[in-house]
């Protein structure tokens, strides 16, 4: 897993990271309040960082230690049932959407809904 989406994806969810992966690896369900990037598709090809407007896309080796939980959280997106997954991560991304609340970039219909 060499790409990971972190923090500033939640309640932002633009997909334009989305528009310019060549390979279609990058995934959330409606009911999802970020992306995620499945690492057995992703080829390590970059074209999604430079697409983000709130820096939310790292590659591992560059990434600060203080986002350190979003590795195991994108990892568990594609290894772990809905419920088990958000019962495990879901408290990380809900304080990430209430820290994101209100930004430049943020996605108001996210807020809108339980
Ligand atoms: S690094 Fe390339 S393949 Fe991987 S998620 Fe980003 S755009 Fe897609
Ligand atoms: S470009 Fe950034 S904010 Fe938009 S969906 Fe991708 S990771 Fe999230």
């Amino acid at each position: 897993m060499a790409y990971i989406i972190t923090e500033n994806c939640v309640g932002v969810k633009d997909a334009a990271c989305v528009v310019v992966c060549p390979v279609d690896c990058i995934i959330a369900t409606d009911e999802d309040d970020m992306y995620f990037i499945d690492p057995d598709i992703c080829i390590d090809c970059g074209a999604c960082i430079p697409e983000c407007p709130v820096d939310a896309i790292y590659v591992v080796s560059d990434m600060p230690a203080s986002l350190d939980q979003w590795t195991a959280l994108n990892a568990a997106y594609f290894t772990s049932g809905r419920e088990a997954f958000y019962g495990a991560h879901g408290d990380l991304i809900a304080a990430a959407k209430q820290k994101n609340a209100g930004g430049p970039h943020t996605n108001p219909a996210l807020y809108q809904r339980p």
